[in-house]
């Protein structure tokens, strides 16, 4: 079941930008909330990513990480796009207290910073992680993807260039 795609090197934020641009473009279209892990250590450009993909869906309001709560949502003229930073999570009772599952149905698309600091249930499962790490110069991005609508994706998306 699980794919993984090349490294892909990404030299500065702009080429960032573009290949969140094209992983919007090749989201699944149905209805099921596609699920996104973003890993990586912090400042590597996990709240970037998620900006390219918002403005990609067509939000032109600000994209950065929730600083009040853990939580941001955005309408996009597709569904609703959930975004989770858990950087400042301190407790599973306060994952709990979020109510996740009242998010889901409506959604679209998730986007979910630190999933590994949410021990045990309470996040949905990935359908992709993608993994970014800093590079010699820039970024280095791997995607993994972890059902079948990730491969379809983790596919699509690395297949097309986009140049
Ligand atoms: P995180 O959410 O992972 O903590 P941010 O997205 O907030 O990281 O910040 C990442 C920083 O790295 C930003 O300053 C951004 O401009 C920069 N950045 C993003 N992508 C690249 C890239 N491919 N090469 C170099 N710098 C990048
Ligand atoms: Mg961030």
């Amino acid at each position: 079941m699980s794919l993984e795609s090349p490294d892909i090197l990404l030299p500065d934020e702009p080429a960032m930008l573009q290949l969140a641009a094209r992983m919007a473009q090749c989201l699944p279209t149905s209805r099921q909330p596609f699920v996104i892990y973003l890993q990586g250590d912090l400042g590597t450009g996990k709240t970037t990513l998620t900006r390219g993909m918002l403005r990609a869906l067509g939000e032109r309001g600000a994209v950065r990480s929730p600083t009040y709560g853990l939580i941001a949502q955005y309408g996009t003229p597709d569904g609703a796009v959930v975004h989770l930073d858990l950087y400042r999570l301190r407790s599973p009772v306060e994952l709990q207290q979020l109510g996740l599952v009242d998010y889901l149905p409506d959604s679209r698309l998730w986007l979910i910073e630190w999933p590994e600091l949410a021990t045990g249930e309470g996040l949905p499962p990935a359908d992709a992680v993608v993994h970014i790490a800093v590079a010699a110069q820039g970024r280095r991005v791997r995607c993994e993807a972890r059902t079948e609508p990730g491969r379809a994706w983790v596919r699509a998306h690395s297949a097309d260039t986009g140049s």
